[in-house]
């Protein structure tokens, strides 16, 4: 056994995430992430597998190596067996991007039965930076932006958001405590006064995802490639995991995380050069794109 069981209701648990069960991790300026609750643990995996292998749990090491061997190997449904459930406080643009993330159960705040409260994303003034000239879809953080540039648009993104939730509240014509302001006015539905809302506005909701789809979230949101704002909930989410499953993390870092997958052309340009021969471009038979990939992944 490798991880622990409830002696009480014999369930397998995880002591290390008990601990910091329902707290409150802060994200970004309002943000917030809290396990609200989870099925499994690293046991639960070993125990799906033997099951297909046919016997019991053996000891520690083996227990881990047969996680590895899992992981490596593409064997996925034992890693279905570990369930968690979050709650997410997140600013709508970051979940646009997130419940593109399809094999999992989200239930939202919903805007047309409640009031939106008044809470914008802006930007720390570090963190605005000019659009990347490499990366279509992103930005050059760290690359210089004048510090007025900089103010200005955390100015307008503060303004602007300021402007749309007074306008918000006019529409429907209360107060953000629920006092009407002028009683000879109806005020407009709650769900058509909320389109005039920017996406740096705050929603929540829960999540629930098997552990197999958590590692690909993981991978694909943690990376470098992905928004900053959402990276930054995938990076709090991944050392959470790490305490929920260690042995599934460690085995997730270094056949996913920290792994590399090649074509096979470049394969066979990395065959050549480990046996000594001299590659360049043009003999690589890789386009410039693969290319540039290649040889920045081996420079970094
Ligand atoms: C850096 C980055 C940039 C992105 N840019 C864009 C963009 O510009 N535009 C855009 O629209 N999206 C974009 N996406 C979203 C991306 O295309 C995926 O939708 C998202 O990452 C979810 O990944 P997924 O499909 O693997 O996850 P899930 O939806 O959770 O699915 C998990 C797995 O289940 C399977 N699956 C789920 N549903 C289906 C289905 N209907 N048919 C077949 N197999 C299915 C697939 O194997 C899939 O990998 C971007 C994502 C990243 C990380």
């Amino acid at each position: 056994m490798i991880q622990g069981e409830d002696t009480q209701t014999g369930r397998n648990t995880s002591p290390q995430l008990d601990k910091i069960l329902h707290q409150q991790h802060n994200v970004l300026d309002h943000g917030f992430i809290r396990v609200v609750d989870y099925m499994g643990n690293d046991s639960s995996i070993v125990q799906a597998a033997r099951v297909s292998y046919g016997s019991g749990t053996k000891k520690v090491n083996e227990d881990k190596g047969l996680i590895n061997y899992l992981m490596s190997h593409r064997h996925n449904t034992p890693f279905e067996m570990c369930e968690i459930k979050f709650h997410v406080k997140l600013p709508i643009f970051v979940a646009r991007q997130w419940i593109r993330h399809r094999s999992s159960s989200y239930n939202e705040y919903s805007a047309r039965y409640s009031m939106m409260e008044d809470e914008f994303y802006i930007p720390e003034i570090s963190d605005i930076s000019p659009q990347s000239s490499s990366n279509h879809q992103g930005r050059n953080i760290g690359e210089k932006i004048s510090v007025e540039e900089a103010q200005n648009a955390i100015d307008v993104f503060s303004q602007d958001s300021a402007k749309c939730y007074q306008h918000y509240l006019d529409l429907i014509n209360n107060d953000k405590e629920g006092n009407t302001f002028d009683n000879s006015k109806a005020g407009i539905a709650r769900e058509l006064a909320r389109i005039n809302l920017p996406v740096n506005c705050y929603t929540q909701w829960y999540w629930k995802i098997n552990l197999h789809n958590l590692f690909n979230f993981i991978s694909l949101r943690i990376d470098s490639h992905a928004q900053y704002e959402i990276r930054k909930y995938a990076e709090v989410i991944y050392d959470i995991v790490k305490k929920w499953v260690p042995y599934a993390s460690e085995a997730f870092e270094k056949h996913r995380l920290n792994a590399k997958n090649f074509s096979g052309p470049a394969l066979e340009v990395i065959k050549k050069m480990a046996n000594g021969d001299n590659i360049d471009e043009e003999s690589s038979g890789l386009n410039k794109r693969e290319w540039k990939e290649l040889t920045e992944f081996f420079n970094k």
